[in-house]
């Protein structure tokens, strides 16, 4: 395993500039809002990859023609770092709620979901960042909430 600091901010970036085409089928505008200055994790740049990409592809699947998908980085002042996946989608039933971050639960039809992306990327968060995720979500939209503690690098 390789980790490295690097700036979650410059990196989301990349990834998103490779699901630009993705969001553009799907008529949905895909934005970035930049906090001041870097936001610096500790781990694996590919493990970030693939959270962003999870959350960012069910968030355009959620959404309507003209919707808006919004990535949103900060940091608190306890030092750790918090990124927001955030769709104007429509949003999650109350059913549904409780077992998205199941393995192998997808409400999407045969060969379209695999139901594992919620699961893998709560176990890379979790698991290598030492973080949580969070979800709310109403009938105009969904926000999910990823906090890395500071101090990734001591792990
Ligand atoms: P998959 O995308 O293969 O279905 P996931 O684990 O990524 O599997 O997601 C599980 C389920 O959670 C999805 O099938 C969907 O019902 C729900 N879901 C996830 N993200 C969103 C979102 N942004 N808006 C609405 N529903 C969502
Ligand atoms: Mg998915």
């Amino acid at each position: 395993t390789d980790r490295v600091a690097f700036d979650a901010v410059k990196h989301a970036e990349n990834t998103l500039s490779m699901l630009a085409h993705e969001a553009r089928a799907a008529k949905v505008d895909l934005l970035l809002e930049q906090p001041r200055g870097p936001v610096r994790l500790h781990g694996e740049p590919g493990r970030l990859t693939q959270i962003v990409t999870n959350l960012v592809i069910n968030a355009i699947h959620a959404c309507p023609p003209g919707a808006t998908v919004t990535v949103r980085f900060d940091t608190q002042d306890d030092g750790s770092a918090v990124m927001q996946v955030q769709d104007t989608g429509t949003g999650i039933p109350d059913d549904v709620l409780p077992r998205i971050f199941e393995p192998m639960f997808t409400t999407k039809p045969v060969g379209q979901g695999t139901g594992l992306g919620l699961s893998i990327i709560h176990d890379i968060i979790s698991g290598h960042f030492g973080g949580d995720i969070q979800v709310r979500t109403s009938s105009t939209g969904t926000c999910f909430t990823v906090t890395f503690p500071g101090r990734t690098a001591d792990r």
